[in-house]
């Protein structure tokens, strides 16, 4: 196969993955978006295999396993799960581009780094970048999914001397990619490139560990991104064109979904990056007084049934209940009663960006009801009904105005501000920070325990009786 034949595959690849990601833009065509994306890979996969002029029974098998798996884990994955499986393929693209790189490396001492079309140094350098950053990205992100599957506190983990820890590996990363690009064909070459892997996968581990709570959203958004920069990078290395141009699109629109989280949760990447290195606001939290106060669905239903305009803001706990159809179920029934009903959706609430829109346009709520933070705080204080659906966090007024808060700056939905709340928990369980709501504390707060599709179901029920 020429080069050419290649490049123009690799261009109309690059063309597919482009207008793939256009596409995920609306919920309407996301689906096709992904399919176009998809499509282009599968070209560039098979024109790279069948460049090589290799035997590729290894590769089919690999492909073959690595498929079935993928199948059955995307069957027998529940939604709720999607968070932390998306975590976990940051890392194994992070994974992947160790190996590749590290492949590369071993292909490219064998050669004696005498047959390359390239500098030694900068093949030395690009190794170590896609190494060091495949690494940090690899553990980093098994650290996100141990917290977001709770198999691990979600809170930050302080560590000790973790300041300096941190540097110290930054130092030796750094140290140790400069002299072996200086001197790839040293002797003590492969320890150097060796201790550029370790560094990274220390470091990923150390990083994140103290990040937690409602910082996640950015590290996780930051893992994507290095995911990509990491495979561009060892596309550099293995002089592939796809591989950079796929890197680099998945490095620039992870990096500025980063830049849209940071903003969302009022943080800079530099804070939420280094709180842990001893930078965040330590206080303590203003103690919580009084009780809350439980309501019956026929309790709520007079409320309701009077009520002009409705906001409902949901959170992980829907998600966890899987209650999207049923609140869409009593949001129209609330709209045929003759109240305006808008849903108001917190950049961060559930466990995954976008996640609360990518569960209520599988229930075909219309876009328009669908409100961002900014637009519904102004309104708050004529809304007659808050409903707050498996959400906590997300509308937790020490965000706003407990300065001992560790959640303090992040922007919220103002529930509070509502005549009346009615929030829906099973119990009393905290939020993904582990901190204690006020806001079901409220004198016009009232708690519907249960799950929530059940709760909602017994709303809807009470309409229909
Ligand atoms: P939270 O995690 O703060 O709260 C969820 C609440 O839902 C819990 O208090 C729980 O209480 C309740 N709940 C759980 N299951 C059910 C159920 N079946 N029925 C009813 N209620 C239920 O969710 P929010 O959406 O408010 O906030 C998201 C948090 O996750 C933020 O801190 C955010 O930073 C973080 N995060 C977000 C990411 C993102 O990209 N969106 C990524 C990583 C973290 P109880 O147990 O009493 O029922």
């Amino acid at each position: 196969m020429s080069t050419t034949f290649l490049n123009i595959a690799y261009i109309i690849a690059a063309i597919f993955f482009i207008f793939g990601i256009k596409m995920l833009g609306s919920a309407d065509t996301a689906r096709k978006g992904n399919l176009v994306s998809s499509l282009g890979m599968l070209l560039a996969i098979v024109v790279t295999l069948f460049q090589t002029g290799m035997d590729l029974t290894l590769i089919w098998i690999g492909l073959g396993i690595g498929a079935a798996i993928g199948i059955v884990w995307s069957k027998v994955v529940k939604m709720t799960g999607m968070p932390e499986l998306v975590a976990l393929f940051n890392g194994f693209g992070g994974l992947a581009s160790v190996l590749v790189a590290w492949a590369g490396y071993q292909e490219f001492f064998d050669m004696g780094m005498s047959d390359s079309s390239v500098h030694p140094s900068f093949t030395a350098a690009v190794t170590s970048a896609a190494v060091w950053i495949g690494a940090l990205t690899f553990s980093g992100s098994v650290i996100a999914w141990l917290k977001l599957s709770e198999k691990i506190a979600g809170s930050p983990a302080v560590l000790p001397m973790q300041r300096i820890v941190g540097l110290v590996l930054l130092l030796v990363s750094i140290g140790s990619a400069v002299v072996y690009s200086l001197y790839p064909d040293a002797g003590f070459a492969y320890e150097l490139f060796l201790a550029v892997l370790i560094a990274g996968i220390v470091l990923g581990l150390v990083v994140v560990l103290p990040i937690g709570g409602g910082d996640m959203p950015v590290v996780i958004s930051l893992l994507n991104s290095l995911s990509g920069l990491a495979a561009s990078a060892a596309g550099f290395a293995i002089q592939n064109n796809v591989l950079i141009v796929a890197g680099c699109l998945v490095g620039c629109s992870g990096l500025i979904l980063t830049m849209i989280m940071c903003k969302a949760m009022n943080r800079t990447l530099t804070h939420v990056l280094f709180s842990g290195f001893g930078g965040s606001k330590k206080g303590v939290s203003e103690a919580v007084e009084g009780e809350m106060k439980a309501a019956s669905a026929s309790d709520a239903y007079y409320v309701l049934e009077a009520a002009r305009s409705v906001v409902i803001i949901p959170g992980y706990g829907m998600a966890v209940a899987q209650a999207q159809h049923t609140v869409k179920e009593l949001g129209e029934i609330l709209e045929e009663n003759g109240a305006e009903v808008f849903y108001a959706i917190h950049p961060v609430a559930g466990r995954m960006p976008g996640h609360m829109n990518v569960l209520l346009a599988e229930s075909d709520v219309p876009y328009e009801q669908l409100v961002e933070m900014d637009s519904i705080n102004p309104r708050m204080p004529s809304v007659d009904v808050a409903i707050v659906i498996g959400a906590n966090d997300v509308v937790n007024p020490a965000a706003s105005d407990d300065p001992g808060s560790p959640i303090y700056g992040m922007p919220i939905i103002k529930a509070h501000e509502a005549q009346t709340v009615y929030a829906l928990k099973r119990g009393q369980g905290a939020g993904f920070s582990g901190l204690v709501n006020k806001l079901y504390f409220l004198e016009k707060t009232r708690m519907l325990y249960g799950d929530a599709k059940e709760t909602v179901a017994s709303l809807v029920n009470e309409f229909k009786a």
